[in-house]
């Protein structure tokens, strides 16, 4: 079998490794006599995997004591409901910071929470351009931040059109909630100002089916209690995440690749890769702007989402066959946003990445 270059926007590659682990221990794990799949998540085979997805997590990511680790079902998009039903109190406000459809999204859910509450989700800033065309992300100065929110909320990377925050907005005292599913584990985070950071696993740390949350423990332990245990973070956390059956499978891969990237070299060797994949494509579309137009302003340019249209939809249709036909796929763009989509995640290593670059530049030639 020959694996494709695979640039999906998630779910995405995982390591090879990871899967091929999986492959080995799918039928008997550990001699058991059975599947990880078919022991008790209360019993010490799968309860070992469990602690170890968390501490490889925490090693990774350098989370430090003051914040919990909890594993989730649901996806990011529940954590859109989950946020403001723990950390939005009776009459206060959160802001919102809206820089694409997911961030959007997120305000949304907030907003329905809010009026259930007497609480209000305030828009502290937009970079709609119209229509639902985002191509930034906003400077500090265009941010209008209350300082008495609960916190505020925003998506470090924009999936759909490739934008991310190159640095965070200091938001002081009030806590910083970050939408980071399309790019925890690509990075090094500062838990000094997150907060909250929540990912859908299934782009840079793990499968679909797991949600990572990672909340400072003065929050959690603060969560509002005036809603069903389940939605909870508090009774996540004193449970360990044991709450109620976990995704025993998801958390088991997310621990394969966990234990991939550490062995690949950590965070600082993960991060350096994404940044110089990215380098490697936008320069490509930098070198022929007549050619490949990228979606981002340049500022705000993601390392994980490379955006670009050509100068018709037949040469994108063109693009994403020969692509295709090359082993090069997934790319293609959002429906919202159309043309190509490059989604170059912790698995994507170099070598896909430079025969995408290769790709590129040919078909350039050929029909620039
Ligand atoms: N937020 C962002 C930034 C995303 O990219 C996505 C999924 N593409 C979501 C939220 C929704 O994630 P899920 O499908 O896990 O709910």
């Amino acid at each position: 079998m020959t694996r494709l270059h695979n640039f999906n926007a998630g779910p995405a590659a995982l390591p090879l490794e990871a899967l091929e682990r999986a492959q080995r221990e799918l039928v008997e794990i550990d001699g058991t006599g059975m599947s990880i799949l078919e022991h008790s998540h209360r019993q010490p085979t799968y309860g070992k995997i469990h602690e170890e997805a968390i501490a490889l997590l925490r090693e990774y990511l350098s989370v430090p004591d003051t914040h919990d680790v909890l594993f989730m079902q649901g996806g990011a998009r529940m954590q859109f409901a989950f946020v403001p039903l723990n950390l939005l109190h009776e009459g206060r406000s959160a802001d919102y910071v809206v820089t694409g459809s997911w961030a959007k999204y997120a305000l949304d859910e907030a907003k329905l929470v809010a009026a259930r509450y007497g609480a209000e989700a305030r828009l502290a800033a937009s970079t709609d351009e119209g229509d639902k065309v985002f191509r930034r992300v906003p400077d500090a100065s265009e941010l209008s931040l209350d300082p008495s929110a609960d916190y505020v909320h925003l998506t470090s990377n924009n999936t759909l059109v490739g934008t991310q925050w190159q640095r965070y907005p200091d938001t002081g005292r009030v806590p910083l909630v970050a939408d980071m599913t399309s790019d925890l584990g690509s990075k090094a985070i500062d838990w000094g100002r997150v907060a909250v950071a929540y990912a859908g696993a299934q782009k840079n740390v793990g499968p679909a089916g797991v949600t990572v949350v990672i909340a400072r423990k003065d929050l959690v332990q603060g969560g509002r209690e005036d809603i069903p245990k389940i939605f909870r973070y508090k009774a996540y956390a004193a449970d360990n995440s044991l709450l109620n059956t976990p995704p025993v499978f998801a958390i088991y891969m997310l621990r394969n690749t966990m234990r991939a990237l550490l062995d690949w070299g950590g965070l600082p060797v993960i991060a350096k890769e994404c940044e110089e994949k990215a380098a490697m494509l936008y320069e490509v579309l930098d070198q022929q702007p007549d050619f490949f137009r990228p979606h981002a302003e340049t500022a705000s340019r993601s390392r994980m989402n490379v955006v670009f249209r050509l100068p018709s939809e037949e040469l994108e249709k063109a693009f994403l066959a020969e692509a295709k036909a090359a082993g090069l796929v997934g790319l293609k763009g959002h429906r919202s946003v159309g043309g190509v989509r490059a989604s170059i995640y912790t698995a994507v290593r170099k070598p896909a990445v430079e025969a995408l670059v290769a790709f590129m530049r040919a078909f350039a030639a050929k029909h620039g």
